[in-house]
């Protein structure tokens, strides 16, 4: 858990200005040309076996701003998909205790940075560079229960919009 990335404001010079409604509430990606963003989606394995979906997906372009969408303390960076570590995710503990992971987000802030709903966390990544234009870009968040990813929270009720 050592890889803590920081950015430049040179890394994100393209960045467009983020409307409220991203800021407070982004779409979620529905059913495009390399599956479906929703929570509990049937998604396929390179292997052929099939998984549930664990968490939901947020349309956000490359290099757009991310949102903090709860209150909590940010822990860690990480690269969450071991095969391909160009992709970074974050590691925030919410105020009931619960892990709240942002996928394919470089992080803007230090570990042990408290952040408030609304705030900068980080930047998207650009997942053209591990699919194909199919995807529609976007971050992946996910709640755990105390972190055990063995207890995941459908993240909408988790933030009440359902
Ligand atoms: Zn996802």
């Amino acid at each position: 858990m050592s890889n803590y990335l920081t950015l430049t404001a040179e890394d994100y010079s393209e960045n467009e200005p983020a409307s409220d409604t991203a800021r407070q509430k982004p779409r979620i990606r529905g059913q495009d040309g390399e599956g479906n963003g929703a929570f509990g989606a049937s998604r396929e394995r390179r292997d052929g076996t099939r998984y549930s979906h664990a968490g939901v997906d947020f349309i956000n372009g490359p290099g757009a701003p991310v949102y903090a969408l709860n209150d909590g303390e940010f822990r860690w960076a990480h690269a969450p998909y071991p095969e391909d570590s160009r992709f970074t995710g974050l590691n925030i503990k919410d105020t009931n205790g619960n892990t709240n992971l942002y996928f394919y987000v470089k992080p803007s802030i230090k570990p042990g940075t408290q952040v408030k709903k609304g705030d900068l966390i980080g930047y998207n990544q650009d997942l053209r560079l591990k699919y194909s234009d199919k995807m529609t870009n976007h971050f992946h968040f996910e709640v755990r229960e105390n972190g055990d990813k063995n207890k995941i929270i459908d993240p909408l009720k988790y933030l009440g919009w359902k």
